[in-house]
């Protein structure tokens, strides 16, 4: 005898939604989450392209209103860290985690994604003390300095635009002399005055004594290097999933990300995934909440027929 019929792991947009799909469906469902309700989307400033806020809306507003709905319904939030996961003979799934153990006849991994690392000196050294990887929860304390946003994605060129909010001055360094953001983005960062671009460049260190005073700063075209001062640094070099947990669980491919059919079910039967962890082409809010709702009607499928 399981404690739940769903076990989801990661209570960010796609497992809130798992579980309000879930409990909707009256399976005695928990989301287990170690850290804030939300996600990735909680600590974006605002999100401008979830159909139905034509003003966009504050991530956390967005995905405390997710929670407070999926709780509304039912679903059980344990905030605690997942350690291991494994399957029982009997075919239960057992979920260890910090605060004891947890089985459920199914699975649903929702556990996201996560900021990548440069990889240079002192970058782990200055980790919150000028190194961030997060806009929305540092960049108050950058009130009239000078930060560099590394990256040239969406990501770096949206919280890039939120940093001028506090910061006098934005770098935004980038490898090449191409951004991969939307248009939309670009153009906004372009204009910016706040702003300045530094192209064609990469970080190779972090410099300072106690907190962050400088990024050195090579140019891939000619080699050279130079210290830029700045007070901040902020990394937005893509992502990877967070699924270190399942390596031995289900198959996934090179990177990490877990291959899914249309019914979000994983290699291992009785287990699923969505959101960001997934192999997808898309990875939004609106993706990550579509998974989750198709993960939660499967696992109620899969405790009917068995299939
Ligand atoms: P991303 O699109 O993968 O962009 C990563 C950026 O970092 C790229 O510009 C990449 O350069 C650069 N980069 C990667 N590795 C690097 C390294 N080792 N050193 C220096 N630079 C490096 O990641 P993201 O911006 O986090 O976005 C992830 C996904 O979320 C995307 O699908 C994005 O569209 C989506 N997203 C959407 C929104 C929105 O709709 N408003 C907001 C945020 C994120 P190259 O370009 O040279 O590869």
């Amino acid at each position: 005898m399981a404690d739940y019929d769903v076990i989801i792991i990661g209570g960010g947009p796609a497992g809130l939604t798992a579980g309000l799909y879930a409990a909707r469906a009256a399976l005695k469902t928990v989301v287990l989450e170690r850290g804030m309700p939300g996600g990735q989307a909680s600590t974006t400033d605002n999100i401008e392209n979830y159909p139905g806020f034509p003003e966009g809306i504050p991530g956390p507003d967005l995905t405390v209103k997710m929670f407070e709905q999926a709780r509304r319904f039912g679903v059980e939030v344990r905030f605690t860290d997942v350690l291991s996961v494994n399957q029982l003979p009997d075919g239960v799934m057992e979920v260890t985690t910090y605060d004891g153990n947890v089985t459920g006849r199914t699975l649903i991994i929702a556990t996201g994604a996560k900021s990548k690392s440069i990889g240079v000196p002192g970058e782990e050294e200055f980790m919150g003390r000028g190194v961030s990887h997060c806009a929305t929860c540092d960049g108050a304390f950058f009130q009239g300095k000078t930060v560099a946003v590394l990256g040239g994605g969406d990501s770096a060129i949206q919280e890039g635009i939120y940093l001028t909010k506090f910061a006098e001055k934005v770098y935004i360094i980038h490898r090449r002399n191409e951004l991969r953001a939307t248009k939309v983005l670009q153009d906004k960062a372009m204009e910016h005055p706040k702003i300045e671009f530094i192209l064609e460049s990469v970080v190779t260190s972090i410099l300072g004594k106690n907190q962050v005073e400088a990024v050195k700063v090579k140019n891939v075209q000619n080699g050279e290097e130079k210290a830029v001062s700045v007070d901040g640094i902020f990394v937005y070099i893509g992502k990877e999933p967070s699924t270190e947990l399942f390596k031995d669980f289900i198959d996934m491919d090179e990177r990490g990300y877990i291959p899914t059919d249309a019914k979000m079910r994983t290699s291992r039967q009785g287990v699923f995934a969505a959101g960001d962890v997934r192999q997808t082409p898309l990875r939004q809010v609106v993706t990550a909440v579509a998974d989750g709702a198709i993960a939660a009607v499967a696992a109620d499928e899969y405790l009917e027929h068995g299939e």
